[in-house]
């Protein structure tokens, strides 16, 4: 006797804010498939409306229920009925539910097939600007400052850029938290609301972070992927200024980043650039 297969699987990614980012092929496999379990099936309303699916074809699989939900999935699968697995915004399983399901079709034998979309940590890193190769996806901090803290200390040394994700109404203390363990020298680079009508990126060392965040409070709307820049980069970038500051008092701007690039292979036009910042915030700076 021939075991049955079961259908597949599709892990489909959903837009971040914008419905023209859905691609033919997400559309295509969730106006195809027989089910879609969905993370908040009113969330997903807006998205089942744009693709004129009925609403009778979605379920519910969320955090509380993933793993009586993935029994059910495969039960489905083995009847060979194919079917989407969607969380709210961007990638199934990227800090969000899906990965449970994911494992348990695969222990039955299952077919899981991803789909590639978006996903607010990579189009965040896409437009930080940061050069560093690599970086570390870390997600969602701790709630409480005091394990928010320690949380970071375990992270302090790490070489490359980190990636986090934050709820609005703590990102002015998830920042102030950051300068005081990772370092204010560091780069942050704040993305909000990508792929919205308030899109907002904005780069600025962590120790000016909390300030330009409390400066506006349009600021600290929506939501938001924080992206610092390694221990090394914070290393190499101190060095480089203390090289600079010296040099600026002896000659020219332009001079001053040509020796400094010479001395620490960083970029003359980065070192240039980062003269001119320190140049003006001396000039700020009350004597
Ligand atoms: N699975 C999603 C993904 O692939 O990015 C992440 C889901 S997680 C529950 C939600 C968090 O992702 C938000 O709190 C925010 O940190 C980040 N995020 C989602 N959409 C975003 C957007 N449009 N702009 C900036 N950050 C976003």
């Amino acid at each position: 006797m021939t075991e049955k297969r079961l259908a597949p699987l599709y892990v489909v990614p959903t837009p971040l804010g914008n419905l023209g980012d859905l691609s033919a092929r997400q559309r295509d496999i969730l106006t195809c498939v027989d089910w879609i379990a969905a993370e908040d099936t009113r969330h997903c309303a807006l998205l089942f409306q744009h693709l004129k699916i009925p609403g009778n074809k979605c379920f519910a699989a969320h955090a509380h229920n993933e793993q009586a939900i993935a029994e059910r999935i495969v039960v489905r699968l083995s009847a060979g009925e194919s079917g989407a697995l969607i969380s709210d915004a961007g990638t199934p399983a990227i800090s969000d539910p899906g990965a449970r399901i994911v494992a348990r079709v695969r222990a039955a034998g299952g077919v899981v097939i991803p789909l590639p979309g978006p996903c607010a940590a990579v189009t965040a890193i896409s437009a930080s600007g940061l050069p560093d190769a690599h970086w570390l996806f870390y997600g969602f901090l701790p709630p409480k400052s005091g394990q928010r803290r320690t949380a970071l200390v375990a992270l302090q040394a790490f070489p490359h850029a980190l990636v986090f994700y934050e709820a609005p109404h703590r990102v002015t203390a998830s920042v102030a938290d950051m300068a005081v363990i990772l370092g204010e020298q560091r780069t942050l680079v704040l993305a909000r609301e990508l792929t919205k009508r308030f899109e907002q990126i904005h780069a600025l060392p962590l120790g000016e972070a909390r300030a330009w965040l409390e400066a506006d409070a349009q600021r600290q709307k929506g939501e938001f992927v924080l992206i610092v820049s390694g221990a090394r980069v914070a290393r190499e970038t101190a060095e480089a200024d203390r090289i600079l500051r010296l040099l600026l008092e002896e000659m020219p701007t332009k001079q001053a980043a040509r020796l400094a690039a010479a001395i620490t292979d960083i970029p003359r036009n980065t070192l240039y650039e980062r003269a001119l910042a320190l140049q003006s915030r001396k000039q700020q700076t009350p004597s």
